[in-house]
């Protein structure tokens, strides 16, 4: 067959792009990064163009043609589209599936493609003129399809030549444009809030009602209805209750809008430090490209350090990117870049439906918008002339994507940075090993080694929850008297105190004190945490929710005991003990709705709370003055987790929150519990020493070897058969040793072994670890990225420096 043809990457899980003829009508527009419109099978897709010239298809199949080409200039740039192939071969991924997490869902796949009317001078007779009589009927514009239907046959030909007379526009837009209703019904306590002994009273035969009561009072106060019906299951009837005592009232309240739209932002500090200024100095010279590590201590102004940055780029007509962990958590960030920039910046968040996710990538394809504040997906952002690349908390796990591709943040930033010219900024406080010690460490690392304002780091204190003097009554939580004095304290010179429990619901698990029996989820290997408001039994991995029971279900043995104390227990008992205290709690269960961080760090850094207890959650880059003890009330929940990471994760945890503490010129504390004072992390979080944690911990990874001194890869193999499972397991690690041999590579296979979390939703999985050097384990990805692409039961896939092999 002769003509031109152009490979076409498609949002599916295939290897290799499909290939298509190119009309002559389309072949000037057909270049890399282009968006078209092609049939596949029975329908259309939008796909992007990945080389226009390719070869014509093998044998003879006939190619179809691609339909239309919507944009111009191509919604992709070379070098995002060089970055998309980069992941691909890097992390063993389709180039499809790579695409589809670059691009805003609402730009291609299954979207709607919309013709609109521009004239219908000079167009007569057949199929031209019956499309536009057509549009002129419905008013001016209609989807391809439904015009296809109209006229009895596809309609994109028709469309391409009214298109190329300027008679119809084409775009495409995403499937489902809904837009959300502009108002709710919200429930919300009233002012006058009853003291504990008052509940007791009001609420003596109304136990759900004072369950929805105390529900919403940890929601800071208000929650949609819808929320509280679909999500924690509170009848109508009980809401009902609240009101009817003047307790509540329900009120049509506008939709939380994005609170970033308005946000009119942080002004920023008028005079750098010296040491920001050393900083930034270090930045300005070092050479485009590259990467510099700003390892900055907690309160450090390190935020000041990337706003000047990225001033000085776009002051130089360049834009920027600046990554932060997870946008809900980091409200005063966000705050603080709109306070410099204003409507220069575009934030992206996981709260914008597709058709707003859409108008802002446009808006900085056109270079209208120069700076980008987002989560992971941020580095694909579209900014033309990127100087700067900012990845805030670097060493946050979730910068990795938990699907494929499951590419790392940080690494596709040093990527784009290269391919870019664009300067990479990594701050943090508690830089990971892999940064600090991988195999391509930052060009230049920058220290700022002090507070702002000269501020001490707080002091930590450390209790050992082995013979530290509990307080008693409260349980089975693990609550010295140390602590308890240092909240009472605090809260009594009116300052305010944030307290870590990194577990959520009421009690970690529920065990049979006869038999010992504990309560597992029925599809996956893990046990069941006890939730309250409402009373349920939840798995952490599937969401199965179902009742407490009574009784054991394999002995009949009538208590059952409560073990492992989570925040809403912490909570309740907090409520008792602070009567008084203002409480938020923060957690997955109290931030579910939209913005509701958003809410509870306001109301925190309005002074409206006094307490704030949370999950890491709270630990996460909060700039509060007002803050002066942080509490860590079981330090040990990660510690020994089977995961070579643990110890790291555990230290930052605590090093992080410890950095919440004494902001102001109030000062500030730290209490750490533990049963493990001697543990490294432990250790080295209380004397707020980063670079003391990361030597010794680098040492403990060199035998046996684990990242960052060698690479790895985990190829995780799962199913419904628990013996088909194990038998693929066993057949990939000879498929990897076969490999390993015969291509003579230095790498060590490890397994096949159960994953420690041996089965999720249903699915038993096992997995084969490869460790070595970059190069052979790229050799392998590449290899079973073509053996395992598609394989569905049992299911291989490929994980590349894995951030967890639970
Ligand atoms: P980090 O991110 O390093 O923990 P932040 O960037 O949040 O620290 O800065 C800590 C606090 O110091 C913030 O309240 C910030 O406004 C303030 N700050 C930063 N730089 C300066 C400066 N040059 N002058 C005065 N205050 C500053
Ligand atoms: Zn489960």
């Amino acid at each position: 067959m002769t003509g031109r043809f152009a490979a076409v990457a498609l949002p599916l899980p295939i290897a290799d792009p499909y290939t298509y003829r190119v009309p002559d009508t389309l072949a000037d527009r057909a270049v890399r990064g282009a968006r078209v419109v092609v049939p596949v099978r029975r329908q259309e897709l939008v796909g992007i163009v990945l080389d226009p010239d390719a070869d014509a298809p093998p044998g003879a199949v006939e190619a179809k043609p691609l339909l239309a080409m919507p944009d111009e200039p191509p919604v992709l740039t070379p070098s995002l589209l060089r970055t998309a192939e980069w992941i691909a071969g890097y992390y063993g991924a389709p180039i499809g599936l790579t695409l589809k997490a670059m691009l805003p869902g609402g730009l291609w796949g299954r979207s709607r493609a919309v013709v609109g009317l521009v004239a219908t001078a000079g167009i007569r007779g057949g199929q031209a003129a019956a499309a536009l009589a057509w549009l002129e009927r419905r008013g001016g514009e209609g989807t391809v399809a439904a015009l296809g239907r109209a006229l009895g046959r596809p309609a994109w030909e028709v469309v391409d030549r009214l298109l190329r007379v300027g008679a119809v526009t084409l775009r495409i837009e995403p499937a489902d444009t809904s837009a959300d209703r502009a108002t709710e019904r919200v429930l919300a306590l009233s002012e006058e809030r009853p003291t504990l002994l008052e509940r007791a009273r009001i609420f003596g035969r109304a136990p759900r009602q004072r369950q929805l009561y105390e529900a919403l009072e940890a929601l800071g106060g208000a929650s949609p209805v819808a929320h509280l019906r679909d999500r924690l299951k509170f009848g109508d009837g009980v809401m009902r209750g609240l009101v009817t005592r003047g307790l509540a009232s329900v009120v049509d309240a506008e939709r939380v809008r994005d609170p970033f739209a308005e946000d009119l932002g942080t002004p920023p500090p008028t005079a750098l430090t010296p040491p920001q200024a050393a900083a930034l100095d270090g930045l300005e010279t070092l050479p485009a490209g590259e990467a510099a590590l700003l390892f900055g201590v907690t309160g450090s102004g390190k935020t000041l350090v990337y706003l000047e940055a990225i001033r000085r780029a776009v002051a130089a007509g360049q834009g920027a990117i600046v990554l932060v962990p997870e946008i809900g958590l980091t409200p005063q960030t966000v705050s603080r870049v709109r306070g410099v920039f204003g409507d220069q910046v575009a934030v992206l968040h996981s709260a914008l439906s597709d058709g707003e996710r859409a108008d802002a990538w446009r808006l900085v394809r056109r270079g209208e918008r120069r700076v980008v504040v987002g989560a992971r997906s941020a580095v694909f952002a579209p900014v033309s002339g990127l100087g700067v690349i900012v990845v805030d908390e670097e060493h946050e796990a979730s910068y990795k994507n938990g699907e494929t591709p499951r590419y790392h943040a940080r690494d596709v930033a040093a990527v784009r940075a290269r391919l870019e010219g664009a300067r990479l900024i990594l701050g943090s406080a508690t830089p990971s090993l892999d940064t600090v010690a991988g195999p391509r460490p930052p060009e230049r690392r920058l220290a700022l080694p002090m507070r702002i304002g000269d501020r001490p780091l707080p002091p930590v204190e450390v209790v050992d929850l082995r013979d530290a003097p509990r307080v008693p009554g409260v349980g089975a939580l693990p609550w010295s008297e140390a602590l308890d004095g240092g909240v009472a304290e605090a809260l009594g010179r009116g300052e305010q105190v944030l307290l870590l429990l990194n577990r959520r619901g009421f009690a970690a698990f529920l065990q049979c004190p006869d038999c010992g029996v504990v309560a597992t989820c029925e599809r996956c290997s893990i046990s069941l945490t006890i939730h309250r408001n409402p009373s349920r039994l939840r798995c952490h991995y599937c969401g199965y929710a179902g009742a407490v029971p009574e009784d054991c279900a394999a002995c009949g043995h009538a208590v059952q005991r409560m073990r492992g104390v989570g925040t809403q227990q912490l909570e309740r008992m907090l409520a008792e003990r602070f009567p008084t205290a203002r409480l938020a709690r923060m957690d997955l269960d109290t931030t579910s709705t939209k913005w509701a961080h958003h809410r509870i760090l306001e109301a925190v850094g309005r002074g409206e709370v006094d307490l704030l207890l949370g999950t890491q959650m709270i630990a996460k880059g909060l700039d509060f003055p007002n803050v002066t003890l942080v509490g860590v009330v079981d330090a040990d929940t990660a510690l020994h987790l089977p995961d070579f990471r643990s110890a790291e994760r555990t230290f930052q945890l605590l090093a992080q929150v410890a950095g919440r503490a004494g902001r102001g010129p109030k000062g500030g504390r730290v209490l750490i519990q533990t049963r493990n004072p001697e543990h490294h992390a432990i250790r080295w979080a209380a004397r707020h020493d980063a670079e003391g944690f990361l030597a010794e911990e680098l040492t403990l990874r060199r035998s046996p070897p684990y990242p960052p001194v060698v690479g790895l890869v985990n190829l995780v193999v799962s199913g419904n058969d628990e013996v088909a499972v194990g038998r693929s397991a066993a057949r990939l690690a000879e498929w990897c040793e076969a490999l390993v041999s015969t291509h003579n590579l230095a790498l060590t296979v490890l397994g096949p072994a159960p994953c420690p979390l041996a089965r999720i939703k249903d699915r038993w999985r096992w997995h084969v670890a490869l460790k070595g050097d970059g190069r052979p384990l790229g050799q392998v990805v590449r290899y079973a990225a073509r053996r395992f692409l598609g394989t569905r039961d049992p299911r291989v896939i490929i994980d590349r420096d894995p951030v967890s092999l639970l």
